[in-house]
């Protein structure tokens, strides 16, 4: 059991930036935080997984540009660590390499704030393998050396490129990149010889990988030409020779794509699943959130026993449903003779976790074709519950109304816009070829927070016409819009461009 009493600072590695390298520790500790400190190079997928009423505190460090200073992120994590809160501070790759962990581990240690390690993958070896390159090599390496290519501003690097031409083994430098010329200069003149293998790797294991080898004599104008950026690995020896890739190998159809999910995390999580099937990389940013409404026992159960049919719109308040009778012990079988009717496939699959089939589902899943076709199947005597949104559709509500069929429209939840999630939206905004809204307000959520609205214009992916019509009304132009309602639409619209 994880206990807060104990713990006050967790200094977590997340690994070089595919998010499956996360540890289940590391997801733990994400999972139970109070407060999030991150860094630049911090995948937003992994910042999805944090609560919803923790904070999310960006610490930035992109060499040469600190977002907050080395003492202010100190100073950040011991305030809250203080204050009774759970600090969870997240580094790229490895936290004691190259990552000023051991700085700020000395920092707690001096003012008794108890800190744990969570060591992750670090990039100077997972880069390499992602890129096909292995570190050591049965004869062809059997040592490696990790070096910084960092140096202060005006300072020399400091590297004794004497002792380091002499060595066999594989040798990796991260922040390198702008003094290559520097690093290929000091092993060339020191009689390191100018063919051994050399690589750079750009956001090794990310999407946007980009590979190049060479040799040493040759890197520097590839890096160069290729226009090669941080974050970036530098290696020479003659592992790197060795293709051992398999990474991005597959061309899938939505390979290479880099797509924006923004629905609620339920829902993100899920969609995600089915898109990386297609290749593409997936980047949970849910920028709304659902707060469950409590109905009192006896309410829902009256409500329950009166109706002859039971509607849901989401999968949400499918679920929502079920876990409140759940808590409150009523029985399933109280359901044994409701019609249960859903919108959708979504709505429809999270019902069979139940082990519930829905008794009807419309053939198109709109809230207008959900009340067309509903209607032909109810009567006088039929009497509908409706669990759902707070601000929901009226299109249900009027035309059961107008048809003169009773009905009780309870909200089961709120939908709330999680503001956290601005600054990591308008920081990534540009990186993504498409962004998905699910809903009409999950596209309010996607507006409100976007700074330039340009930004979206044809980018913007809806899951069907009332999440267009919101986004028009908001001032989106260039929408694309799936045929089919659900993240299979989503895909096949996509893929169409
Ligand atoms: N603690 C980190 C390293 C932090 S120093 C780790 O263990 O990986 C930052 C440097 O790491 C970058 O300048 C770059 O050289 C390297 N780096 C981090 N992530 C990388 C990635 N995905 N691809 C290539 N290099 C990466």
């Amino acid at each position: 059991m994880f206990n807060k009493e104990v713990k006050k600072v967790s200094l977590v590695g997340v690994g070089p930036g595919d998010e499956s390298l996360l540890t289940l520790k590391a997801l733990e500790c994400i999972q139970n935080a109070d407060v999030l400190v991150y860094d630049n190079l911090i995948n937003p997928t992994v910042l999805n997984k944090a609560r919803l009423d923790a904070k999310l505190i960006y610490a930035g460090k992109i060499s040469g540009n600190h977002y907050l200073t080395q003492d202010k992120i100190n100073e950040t994590i011991a305030k809250y660590a203080t204050s009774g809160e759970y600090v969870v501070r997240l580094k790229g790759g490895d936290p004691y390499i190259f990552g000023r962990g051991g700085e700020e581990a000395e920092y707690l240690i001096e003012r008794c704030i108890d800190f744990e390690i969570v060591h992750g993958v670090s990039s100077f070896y997972a880069g390499l393998g992602y890129a096909g390159i292995p570190i050591t090599f049965r004869g062809e390496a059997t040592s490696f050396h990790v070096f910084t290519g960092h140096r202060k501003k005006g300072e020399p690097l400091d590297l004794d490129f004497k002792n380091i031409a002499k060595s066999d083994g594989s040798l990796v430098f991260l922040m390198g990149i702008s003094n290559l010329p520097l690093i290929v200069n000091g092993l060339l003149s020191n009689g390191m010889d100018p063919h051994i293998g050399a690589a750079v790797v750009e956001n090794g294991t990310r999407y946007n990988q980009r590979v190049f080898r060479g040799e040493l004599c040759s890197i520097e104008e590839i890096a160069k030409k290729e226009n090669v950026v941080s974050p970036a690995l530098i290696v020479v020896g003659d592992v790197c020779k060795k293709d051992l890739s398999f990474f991005n190998k597959s061309k899938l159809p939505l390979s290479g794509k880099n797509i924006l999910l923004t629905a609620t995390r339920s829902l993100a999580e899920k969609m995600a699943k089915r898109f990386k099937e297609t290749g593409a990389n997936i980047c949970e940013m849910s920028l709304i959130a659902i707060k469950e409404i409590e109905i009192e026992r006896e309410k829902l159960l009256s409500e329950i026993n009166d109706s002859t049919h039971i509607l849901f719109t989401s999968s949400n308040g499918v679920n929502i449903f079920f876990e409140q009778i759940k808590r409150y012990g009523i029985d399933i079988r109280s359901l044994y003779n409701k019609k249960i009717c859903v919108i959708g496939s979504g709505s429809g699959e999270a019902l069979n976790k139940y082990g519930v089939n829905a008794d009807f589902i419309p053939s198109k899943f709109d809230s207008k074709s959900f009340l067309d076709e509903i209607l032909l199947k109810l009567d006088k005597d039929s009497k509908v519950l409706m669990l759902r949104a707070k601000i929901g559709s009226d299109v249900l509500p009027k035309g059961l109304k107008s048809a003169g069929i009773s009905f009780s429209d309870i909200p089961v939840y709120d939908t709330i816009i999680d503001h956290r999630k601005k600054f990591e939206l308008n920081k990534d905004i540009e990186n993504f070829d498409y962004v998905v809204a699910a809903s009409a307000s999950g596209a309010k959520a996607l507006v409100e927070m976007i700074e330039d609205k340009k930004m979206l214009s044809g980018k913007v992916v809806s899951i069907g016409p009332v999440t267009t019509k919101a986004l028009v009304e908001l001032g989106i132009e260039n929408i694309i819009t799936a045929k089919r309602y659900d993240v299979e639409g989503i895909i096949d619209a996509i893929k169409k461009l």
